[in-house]
């Protein structure tokens, strides 16, 4: 989401002058957007601003205003002026629509400006409308905010109260990108499938659609021919959603689906609001629906009170489902987050090992389902051009990232390519047919 955001900022900023350059030497005005879910992330927020400092000091004619948006200046606030004086501009994920005022402040004022209030308006209503920019596959931000309150996560604090976009607001930006040329657009939310946005005019019965018949809705959309959704919250699975994989076949068969542990006692404990038994009966759900539906995760391994025999369970869980992909971190404590105050907090020795050993049984995992493909024909969205000359590099249904030689022609057109060989993070292949399209999965 912050890819997205990033992008909304520069929009916002289009009109009053600014583009978009390439590193910061260039650059009258720099925004650093950041996240705060861990720890190491916020931390590398004030490195990065020590070289800027240096950078600022250096300008003469130029003067360069540093900015540090999302979550961390959330969090933080005026804190971000005091550890780092030189900034001129802290707002946070939901005032960003607020910049071309900011930026004038700043010049004015000659003063840091401070934004971090959650403004009674939403942005959306001001953002211009998206633009592809010559992607053929691109975010869409339908849903924001969290009210599950894991006691892990700052999330609520950071993005505040869940929120849902109109539909109607959601058909209107997909539209524009798909009239630029994208084909594949991805939805985003911090819980994604909390979707209950406001029905469009004339709909008597249902005043919200959830995240189902807002896909279903969408794959009516000519020109779109993929769609995917991410993050979403396995309590809030619904039949709807379940049912929008198994009829829709814009809906691409891959799903990150966060568990975070296989432990009841610690799931409990982190307020998931799932334990084991159900989230490995709704993946059999899933599956039933559609049944090449590939699955990756988010794991945290020494959340405190864990134990090796919770770790075990985590571990047991993996071999169960049989993840493609996933991403594990180790616990980070988050200063006003229930579990931060929890007395077994796990050492972080204990920590790294059992991200490694977890990880190594998610990357065999990852690497055993990219070989099986191998020898097969997978549609591959081509995206973009890739590192060696002639090379282009797409996705497949299940998210992988496919290279292949082929003609420049072929960027932006879903292609049938032969699996030759498997690699940890990708795949290689070559284009089967070099006439036609193929259909998206
Ligand atoms: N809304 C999704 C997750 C989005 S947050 C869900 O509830 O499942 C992205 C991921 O960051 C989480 O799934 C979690 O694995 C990780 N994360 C969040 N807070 C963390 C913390 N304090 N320490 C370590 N990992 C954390």
């Amino acid at each position: 989401m912050n890819v997205y955001d990033a992008e909304r900022m520069a929009d916002m900023l289009f009109p009053i002058g600014y583009q978009v350059v390439n590193t910061p030497d260039e650059a009258d005005l720099v925004i650093l957007n950041t996240c705060h879910i861990r720890e190491k992330a916020a931390e590398k927020v004030y490195s990065d601003l020590g070289r800027l400092r240096k950078m600022k000091a250096m300008r003469s004619t130029n003067p360069l205003i540093v900015a540090v948006a999302g979550c961390v200046a959330q969090a933080e606030g005026r804190e971000v002026f005091r550890r780092a004086p030189h900034v001129d501009m802290v707002f946070g994920p939901q005032s960003y629509h607020r910049l071309p005022e900011m930026v004038a402040r700043v010049h004015r004022q000659k003063g840091p400006v401070l934004d971090t209030d959650f403004p009674p308006e939403s942005k959306f209503d001001f953002l211009p409308a998206p633009k592809a920019y010559g992607r053929s596959a691109a975010y869409l931000t339908v849903q924001e905010g969290c009210d599950k309150f894991c006691t892990f996560c700052v999330v609520p604090y950071t993005r505040g109260a869940e929120f849902s976009r109109s539909v109607t607001s959601v058909i209107a930006d997909a539209g524009n990108l798909i009239a630029g040329g994208v084909r594949e657009v991805i939805l985003l939310g911090q819980n994604v499938n909390a979707y209950h946005g406001e029905a469009p005019d004339g709909e008597a019965n249902h005043t919200e659609w959830g995240l189902g018949r807002l896909i279903n809705q969408l794959a009516e959309i000519d020109g779109l021919d993929r769609i995917r959704y991410t993050t979403s919250y396995p309590a809030e699975v619904d039949e709807e959603l379940i049912l929008a994989h198994r009829d829709v076949p814009e809906l691409m068969p891959f799903l990150h689906l966060p568990v975070q542990s296989g432990s009841d006692r610690i799931l409990s404990s982190m307020n998931r609001r799932h334990n084991k038994g159900q989230y490995i009966e709704l993946v059999g759900r899933l599956r039933a629906a559609r049944p090449d539906i590939a699955l990756s995760s988010d794991f945290i391994v020494g959340f405190p009170g864990e134990t090796d025999r919770d770790f075990r369970e985590t571990i047991d869980l993996v071999e169960e489902i049989g993840f493609v992909g996933a991403y594990s971190f180790k616990y980070s404590a988050r200063r006003g987050t229930p579990a931060a105050a929890l007395p077994a907090q796990v050492e972080e020795a204990v920590k790294t090992e059992r991200l490694q050993i977890l990880q190594n049984y998610l990357n065999a995992a990852q690497t055993a389902f990219n070989r099986k493909c191998v020898g097969t024909d997978m549609p591959v969205l081509l995206e973009r051009r890739g590192r060696h000359p002639g090379q282009l590099v797409g996705r497949s249904p299940f998210m992988q990232a496919v290279h292949a030689t082929a003609p420049s022609h072929m960027l932006g057109e879903i292609i049938s390519l032969r699996i030759d060989s498997a690699h940890p993070n990708s795949l290689a292949g070559r284009v089967v047919d070099y006439n036609s399209e193929v259909s998206p999965a």
